[in-house]
């Protein structure tokens, strides 16, 4: 069976910026793989693209751009917020306002957003809301270990359930 839509596949793999020996970023251990319903827009399209048409016990090897991964920096997605945002009950949080700490934020759409602290004046705070991988090239190694048919309620769902997991919104 190969990876196409709809199959439930399983992957390790290794995240590495920028080239082969490039900072390791990620690691997903053949012993805790990632599982994936394919073709339903759960991973990257690029990523996808790449595993299309393997089988279990074939090996991966390939990079992304970073255009056609998390995209490149944009100046846009750093923004300067008062410092009364981060007000909960009337009052600032100010161990959450560190420098290099990652804030969940939400936006009138209830849209969530993880935005890392540049820096803090006494007034407003300074959040970075770019991807973490963005403006990297992403270079991947890894093993598909399996590839099986996806059920039904996982087509409806439109995610891999586990073995034990249950969850129902
Ligand atoms: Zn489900």
């Amino acid at each position: 069976m190969i990876v196409n839509k709809n199959k439930v596949v399983s992957i390790s793999y290794e995240l590495r910026i920028n080239a082969k020996d490039g900072e390791l970023v990620e690691v997903v251990e053949n012993d805790k793989p990632m599982n994936y319903l394919h073709g339903v827009g759960s991973m990257l399209e690029s990523f996808e693209f790449q595993l299309e048409g393997l089988k279990k016990g074939d090996v991966f090897d390939f990079m992304i751009l970073a255009a056609d991964a998390y995209g490149e920096e944009s100046d846009e997605a750093i923004v300067d917020l008062p410092k009364t945002v981060f007000q909960v009950d009337g009052e600032i949080d100010e161990e959450m306002l560190v420098e290099g700490n990652v804030i969940p934020m939400q936006d009138k759409d209830g849209n969530h957003y993880d935005g890392i602290v540049l820096s803090i004046t006494d007034e407003m705070v300074q959040l970075d809301f770019n991807h973490p991988l963005a403006g990297d090239d992403l270079y991947f190694t890894g093993k598909v270990l399996d590839v099986r048919e996806a059920t039904k309620t996982e087509l409806e769902h439109g995610h891999v359930h586990g073995e034990h997991d249950h969850h129902h919104n």
